[in-house]
């Protein structure tokens, strides 16, 4: 498939507002009513047979489906162009029901080394205790991948773009790796979003979203999802069931309407993003500046080739210390300081007190975690407004 022909596949907002509505307005409400029930009834025990016959297909319990859940589950498919796909109650629910469900013990992942910090635990703390060893190896480093994988290998795991240095993994490169050694690719597109890009179309065998951040886009949900084909989403979701990670109708009633307006959203932090990189990289106090949108970064031809637009996150270094660090987030007047991203609010992140605390200092400069790293999540405000709030903080370094 050329890369034209995927940029103009990715999602629109004709899809975000009416996909897996198409059965009907229940009571006639035009928007998804919340399905608040734990359990669904059979009319008789004659129903009973046919459910468990499996001629006819219901939901009998909370923990294995909802109809409100469906129905997002149902965009989320759509918009990735996915055969299936399924809710989470987090994100991290999402990773670790899908990698315990592709991995037995004895198996081996690899994982690239720019990981969402979770992750990089669950491997390292989890997936170990059960004999499921995995090897970290360097994103965009595509001879590394091929190295480390063995007779044991089954998946290998990935981010594109990463956290927070915007790292973007050649997809069409790591599927054909992949191919050749008869095993399957798991991306976390949660920074791309379906907006900017649909691995699928790649093939990749599962997407991965923290659907708490652009799929939800209001920072007031916590959910995750997956996508991919019908087979093995639907051998993920007896997992599901198992392990219960399942998401509350209310929630899922929420990521329903956040979806709705996901395209507009996106399109816009997208262009914010980009005017505040370019913005960020004219500034002498501005050291360097990590967004796959500008020519600059080094896997800007690959995002631009498989990419619509670059994401909401720009991440930079100050030319200064911790303490200039520190005064320029406190002076931000429109971002709040916060871990999360891809909500309508701007939020800030100082990556090394906020998320790798916990290592030391040079540890953290070894994975490029300096105390002059920023992390701007950018909303839908003005543009206008977030770089002239931007440029007057860097007046207080
Ligand atoms: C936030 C995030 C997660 C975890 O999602 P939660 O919804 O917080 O559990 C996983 N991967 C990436 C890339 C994320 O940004």
């Amino acid at each position: 498939m050329d890369n034209g022909q995927r940029t103009r596949r990715v999602c629109n907002s004709t899809e975000a507002v009416h996909a897996a509505e198409e059965g009907g307005h229940w009571g006639h409400a035009l928007t998804v009513p919340i399905a608040q029930t734990s359990t669904y009834v059979f009319e008789s025990m004659e129903s009973v047979d046919n459910f468990v016959s499996g001629k006819e297909t219901r939901i009998d319990y909370g923990r294995y489906g909802n109809p409100t859940q469906h129905i997002a589950e149902g965009k989320i498919a759509k918009l990735e162009g996915a055969e299936a796909a399924i809710l989470f109650a987090s994100g991290m629910s999402a990773v670790t029901t899908t990698i315990l469900g592709m991995l037995s013990s004895g198996q081996h992942a690899v994982i690239m080394d720019d990981c969402y910090r979770k992750t990089a635990q669950f491997c390292n703390m989890v997936l170990r205790k059960f004999d499921i060893e995995t090897t970290f190896v360097h994103a965009g480093d595509y001879e590394a991948l091929e190295e480390a994988i063995g007779e044991k290998t089954r998946v290998i795991i990935a981010e594109s773009p990463t956290n927070p240095h915007l790292n973007v993994m050649d997809l069409d490169k790591v599927v054909s790796i992949a191919k050749s050694h008869r095993i399957k690719v798991i991306i976390d597109s949660t920074f791309a979003t379906p907006f900017n890009q649909r691995p699928l179309d790649f093939g990749v065998d599962i997407v991965i979203h923290s659907a708490t951040k652009y799929l939800g886009g209001h920072n007031d949900l916590i959910a995750g999802a997956i996508a991919g084909s019908q087979s093995l989403v639907s051998a993920i979701r007896d997992y599901r069931g198992i392990l219960g990670g399942v998401v509350d109708p209310h929630c899922a009633y929420l990521l329903i309407r956040g979806m709705k307006t996901f395209p507009l959203r996106m399109a816009r932090q997208n262009q914010s993003s980009l005017a505040l990189a370019r913005f960020l990289e004219g500034q002498p106090k501005v050291k360097k500046v990590y967004y796959p949108g500008l020519e600059s970064h080094p896997h800007h031809k690959v995002a631009k080739e498989q990419m619509a637009g670059f994401g909401g996150v720009v991440s930079f270094d100050l030319d200064t210390d911790l303490e200039g660090t520190r005064r320029f987030l406190n002076a931000l007047r429109i971002p709040c300081i916060g871990a999360s991203l891809g909500g309508v609010e701007s939020i800030v992140s100082h990556p090394s007190t906020i998320s790798y605390y916990e290592l030391a200092r040079e540890d953290r400069l070894a994975i490029g975690i300096a105390d002059e790293l920023v992390r701007y999540a950018v909303g839908i405000e003005e543009e206008e407004d977030l770089i002239n709030d931007v440029e007057e903080a860097l007046r207080n370094i």
